[in-house]
């Protein structure tokens, strides 16, 4: 490849769309450019990478067993109502129409369709295991596109599906999958690791994240150094110590140990903070927290310690749907006579009441009184709160002890690169992907459901490797291995004939090789180079040859000056390392 014939429209200056290093870089390094918000067409050494992934990708899922596939990106929108994600997942559902105006849906992902497939091919046992994949691309009407190709409208998405006849079959799927993921994010130069996933609404039951850690990521991983786990936030959990029962608040203490809540007016106080503070000096874990959630149109009250944040994505497991939403002031005022701040469950029987763990067996506690400026205190949960339904809905907190061995927790950002769940039989279920097992019963296959974003993953890449001067690229990805750079570019000069005769050899060598024909100064050619971050530099400069020398050099490393006749197998050497 010679650089005046590709086109690589590299920046000065950082374009003041992006936020982070890595949507800087693919952006100055002429690599991809914006069309609209969320949409990216991808420049000639962009792609060239990101079919480097994608190949890696592809080679991993071959190795695998998995087979290539590929799946239409429009689907009908009756196979989403037939799984019931017409309605959980219409928020990132795009929709077109044809001329008959009859709807049709843009793939998000690919569960309905290749159930649909194997609905018309499985009938036996003996076709099982089987495992499908493709590389396409997804539509999804993400509400906050950003970051470059970390989160875009459309996207390129390595998708894979498992069929098996078995729940052991079905773990042995997951686990293939989970090995190679492993091997692709090493091959493509990137630390990543797993965590413990939720699996949203999707439903399913075993699920785990591919995770790089960066401070711009946008999950949040809570992880235990000592027993070497991570999981998601949104699925982590931790130790709490209860509040001990005696510990009764300053203004209440000593008070009573009697039968009955105690209402006391507090006027104007409708925070936890303003609560703790002076008069009233209740602290924030001996008060409940209640909130009210609308889910699937109905009025919920959901109680958590004062101190204590509810997970989202933990109640939606507790409901079993994702279809809520806080509930809107009028709305509470319905359902429980009073204005936020002053709300409470005690005596409450007509709304189903969901309660955080951390909570059973207290006492002692304060909480609003269902009536404007005032609270209630020395509630017992397990005397004046009825049927509340437990369960963990908490959202842990760094430094928390870990559940299973006691030592705090730690949390740090990263991003979710690959995703693998088991789905169990909810889709074939569903949309009847059915087989007769040895004894010639029919059964739903059981799925498995594993996906990675190959634009992602490059970009993740970027984020992880780079400096002050431009990308770092893994050899494995890097749009070019080699960048060649004569300092003089007339054709008849000794430089450029050396040049055309290294870019000959290691081309025929199959290395990936660009050439800078370019007529530019050597260090206006360096610091693209650097910017595009080319792997190895080999220049060649009219002083050097005289000595018979050329200057090779590893991005990020030192210049060393190398014998004209090593050049290419110290490249080649290099490239081994
Ligand atoms: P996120 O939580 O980031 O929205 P997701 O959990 O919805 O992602 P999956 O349905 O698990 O994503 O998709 C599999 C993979 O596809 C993700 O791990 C990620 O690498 C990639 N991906 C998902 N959404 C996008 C997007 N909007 N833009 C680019 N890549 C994406
Ligand atoms: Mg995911």
């Amino acid at each position: 490849m010679r650089w005046t014939q590709t086109f690589i429209p590299t920046l000065k200056e950082t374009p003041a769309e992006a936020e982070i290093a890595s949507h800087k870089l693919l952006l100055r390094a002429g690599l991809i450019r914006k069309l609209a918000g969320g949409l990216y067409t991808f420049l000639p050494l962009g792609l060239r990478a990101l079919k480097k992934v994608e190949q890696i990708v592809r080679e991993e899922m071959d190795r695998a067993g998995a087979l290539e596939i590929l799946m239409p990106a429009l689907q009908p929108p009756e196979i989403w109502q037939q799984s019931g994600r017409y309605e959980t997942a219409k928020g990132v559902l795009f929709k077109a129409f044809d001329r008959a105006k009859k709807e049709w849906v843009l793939g998000p992902t690919h569960e309905e369709a290749i159930t649909t497939l194997m609905s018309g091919e499985l009938s036996s046992y003996r076709q099982l295991p089987k495992n499908f994949y493709q590389i396409q691309t997804k539509f999804r009407d993400e509400i906050r596109p950003r970051f470059g190709l970390m989160r875009t409208r459309e996207f390129i998405m390595k998708d894979a599906y498992s069929f098996d006849a078995t729940d052991e079959g079905c773990a042995a799927a997951y686990q293939k999958m989970f090995d190679a993921y492993t091997r692709i994010f090493q091959r493509c130069g990137l630390r990543a690791f797993a965590v413990e996933a939720d699996t949203g609404v999707m439903g399913g039951k075993f699920s785990h994240e591919f995770m790089v850690p960066a401070e711009t990521g946008e999950n949040e991983i809570v992880s235990c150094d000592a027993c070497h786990r991570s999981a998601n936030i949104e699925k982590a959990a931790s130790r709490v110590a209860k509040v001990p029962p005696d510990a009764v608040p300053a203004r209440g203490a000593g008070a009573t140990s009697s039968a009955a809540p105690e209402k006391f007016p507090t006027p104007g106080v409708v925070t936890i903070e303003a609560l703790a503070a002076a008069p009233f000096n209740v602290p924030p874990e001996r008060q409940i927290k209640t909130l009210v959630y609308i889910v699937a149109d109905k009025a919920v009250l959901i109680l958590l310690r004062g101190d204590h944040q509810l997970n989202e994505a933990k109640l939606t497991g507790a409901v079993g749907t994702a279809a809520f939403r806080p509930a809107e002031p009028e709305e509470i005022f319905t359902a429980l006579r009073a204005h936020p701040g002053s709300l409470g469950a005690v005596g409450v029987k007509h709304l189903p009441v969901y309660a955080d763990e951390a909570l059973q067996g207290a006492a002692g506690m304060t909480t609003g009184a269902n009536e404007d400026g005032f609270h209630l205190r020395q509630v017992e949960i397990a005397r004046d709160i009825q049927a509340a339904l437990w369960s963990d809905l908490r959202l842990v907190r760094a430094g928390e002890p870990c559940v299973h061995c006691g030592r705090p927790l730690s949390i740090q950002r990263a991003i979710e690169v690959g995703h693998l769940f088991k789905l169990g039989t909810k889709y074939s279920k569903a949309l009847n992907a059915l087989f007769l097992d040895e004894s010639g019963k029919q059964q739903p296959a059981i799925m498995g459901s594993y996906g990675i974003g190959i634009a992602r993953t490059l970009q993740a890449v970027i984020e992880q490797s780079h400096d002050k001067d431009g990308i770092l690229w893994p050899i494995a990805i890097a749009p070019c291995a080699v960048c060649l750079t004569p300092l003089t570019v007339a054709p008849d000069s000794a430089v450029m004939q050396l040049a055309e005769k290294i870019y000959a050899d290691l081309t025929a060598k199959g290395i990936d090789v660009i050439l800078d024909d370019r007529d530019e100064r050597p260090g206006f050619k360096f610091k693209d180079s650097e910017l595009v971050g080319f792997p190895i530099r080999l220049a060649i400069g009219e002083k050097s040859l005289a000595k018979g020398e050329v200057e090779l050099k590893r991005r990020g490393g030192q210049m060393t000056l190398v014998k004209i006749e090593d050049a290419v197998p110290k490249v080649l050497e290099m490239l081994q390392s």
